[in-house]
């Protein structure tokens, strides 16, 4: 499964960080998840529960930040949701955009005990 290998990679570097930090024990993990990331924001939660589970990580909250995917016009520096992901411009109509927010995946906090 596609996002045990994802929960994996989490819960390794929160562990690492948290060593680095004097072994203190990790209470909150923030990660964020681009709208079209490609992870099953239920499948990971569930995932991550089992990662920790009897571990000296049992207990920590997961949280998920959803990122709506975003482009931004190269001609007017609008910013916009695409629809169905055309990126056309709204404002000017220009076909030029990029993206610039809807792919990441990764941590954004991590609270330590
Ligand atoms: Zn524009």
């Amino acid at each position: 499964m596609h996002e045990l290998s994802i929960a994996q990679s989490i819960v390794d570097s929160a562990r690492e960080h948290a060593t680095l930090n004097g072994g203190r024990r990790v209470v909150r993990i923030g990660v964020r998840v681009g709208e079209i990331s490609g992870v099953a924001v239920e499948a990971l939660e569930f995932c991550f529960g089992m990662t920790v589970q009897d571990t000296d990580m049992d207990g920590a909250a997961l949280e998920l930040e959803r990122i709506p995917v975003r482009f931004r016009c190269s001609r007017c520096a609008h910013e916009f949701h695409p629809v169905e992901f055309l990126g056309q411009c709204p404002t000017c109509g220009s076909d030029g955009a990029t993206m610039i927010a809807g792919d990441e995946l990764g941590l954004s906090f991590l609270e330590l005990e």
